[in-house]
């Protein structure tokens, strides 16, 4: 792929119309008033049907799934099979009902993309590929067309980059269930989730480095679950991140997710690197809203702001940010075309290709959006003038879904590997 074609401008046309009336008049609300974001988000994929195209999507993969239940072949059918690679252009569209609106949102609210790719994208994703078609079919459909808002939680008080290793959150058996204990933090609908996934370690009494990790699906509202109310923070403010703790919490084997503590195999530490490989390509798409929104704002400014009798774009100093950010947003828009045709074609990045592009990604949005705090000057410090909001929004990609020290060391350990 090169290049938009007429099918995808035409969506993205729409998708800032949408943008337009729906979310720029409500935006004061969104990043500073109590109101969630779930119900605009609805509202978005309702409109552009990627409610209903979930919804076919998942009724042919468990359509799928149950043939080959019944055929005997239980192990295949626990999990996704792999999508045949298409010959010639593929299908581009599908990745691009996606990858659009969340370019397009992050313009003015990449808050949003974060709260709807965590409960679309990260938790339905753990329970897509890890549950059985059951728990498949109660929590993971209503997630992937935002029925319903998920939270997955992995990071703790203590444990953070190092996810598993630290982990405090354990499960322990009784009866034919289990007890879970422990604290998340930092969890994204934290504060809102109906649903959530749960990761922690079995306690067995062994060594805690040794013991399996294990995913539960967790409802709201059950009796020893508290979800904290949203946390103060730099960005991202349409958001919600919370904290949940959780004392004494009974769970059936049914909330297990794979319903095995070896879940096939993939359950436990590959099944959570497969979500970061996911959430780490996908900030892609969010940093090219951000950098072309702060490239379009910039260089208005550039032509319309006089200083020293002239418009400042005819400073070579102001001509270099602009350059620079171009050169960004033609990169990122690259990434985002390989993607693209990555998923056209049935594959995905690895996970090392994934950390590489979140650290280019995160890396550029950060620079472009405070440079365009720098080519505003003082008005570029107000929050009247945007670019204020997405250089505190960018700052957060280099931190969630791994950091940069973190992806530095994953891609320099897959070459070292070699
Ligand atoms: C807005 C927001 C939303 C989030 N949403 C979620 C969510 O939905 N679910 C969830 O589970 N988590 C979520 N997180 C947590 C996020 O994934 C973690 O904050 C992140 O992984 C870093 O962990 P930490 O904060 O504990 O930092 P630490 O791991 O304590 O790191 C502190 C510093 O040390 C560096 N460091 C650590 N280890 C190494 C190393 N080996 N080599 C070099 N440097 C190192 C780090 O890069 C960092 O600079 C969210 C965080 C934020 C801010």
């Amino acid at each position: 792929m090169i290049e938009w074609n007429e099918q995808h401008l035409m969506l993205q046309d729409a998708v800032r119309k949408f943008v337009d009336t729906e979310i720029k008049p409500n935006l004061e609300e969104l990043e500073h008033g109590d109101t969630p974001p779930y119900d605009v988000l609805r509202k978005m994929v309702r409109t552009f049907g990627i409610d209903a195209m979930q919804r076919m999507r998942f009724e042919k993969q468990i359509a799928r799934e149950k043939a080959l239940a019944a055929s005997g072949d239980g192990a295949v059918a626990a999990s996704e099979p792999p999508r045949k690679a298409v010959e010639g252009e593929g299908d581009t569209m599908g990745p691009a009902l996606q990858l659009i609106p969340i370019i397009e949102l992050c313009r003015y609210c990449p808050g949003m993309v974060t709260a709807m790719g965590v409960s679309a994208g990260l938790t339905s994703a753990a329970i897509l590929s890890k549950g059985t078609i059951r728990q498949k079919e109660k929590w993971a459909l209503p997630l992937l067309t935002l029925e319903k808002i998920g939270s997955w939680a992995i990071t703790e008080p203590g444990s953070g980059s190092d996810a598993f290793g630290s982990m405090q959150s354990s499960a322990k058996r009784r009866g034919d269930g289990y007890v879970l204990n422990g604290s998340k933090t930092f969890i994204t609908n934290g504060p809102y989730a109906d649903t959530i996934v749960f990761i922690c370690k079995l306690d067995e009494g062994n060594e805690p480095r040794e013991r399996k990790i294990l995913h539960f699906v967790l409802d709201r509202g059950m009796p020893g679950l508290v979800q904290s109310k949203p946390l103060r923070k730099m960005g991202m403010h349409s958001s919600p991140t919370g904290q949940l703790f959780l004392e004494d919490v009974f769970v059936e084997r049914e909330r297990l997710l794979g319903e095995s503590e070896d879940a096939a195999g993939r359950g436990g530490r590959a099944g959570a690197k497969a979500t970061f490989s996911m959430e780490r390509s996908g900030v892609a798409a969010m940093a090219l809203g951000i950098v072309s929104q702060c490239l379009e704002l910039c260089t208005e400014y550039a032509r319309t702001r006089v200083q020293f009798g002239r418009p400042i774009g005819e400073f070579q100093l102001i001509q270099a940010k602009l350059a620079k950010m171009e050169v960004a947003r033609m990169n990122l828009q690259n990434l985002v075309f390989r993607q693209i045709e990555l998923s056209a074609h049935g594959k995905g990045m690895s996970m090392a290709e994934a950390s590489a592009c979140k650290l280019y990604s995160a890396g550029a949005a950060v620079e472009v959006a405070l440079e365009a705090v720098q080519l505003f000057g003082g008005n570029g410090y107000m929050a009247e003038y945007q670019v204020e909001q997405l250089a505190r929004d960018a700052k957060v990609l280099q931190i969630y879904g791994g950091t940069d020290e973190i992806q530095i060391s994953q891609i320099a350990r897959s070459l070292l590997s070699h």
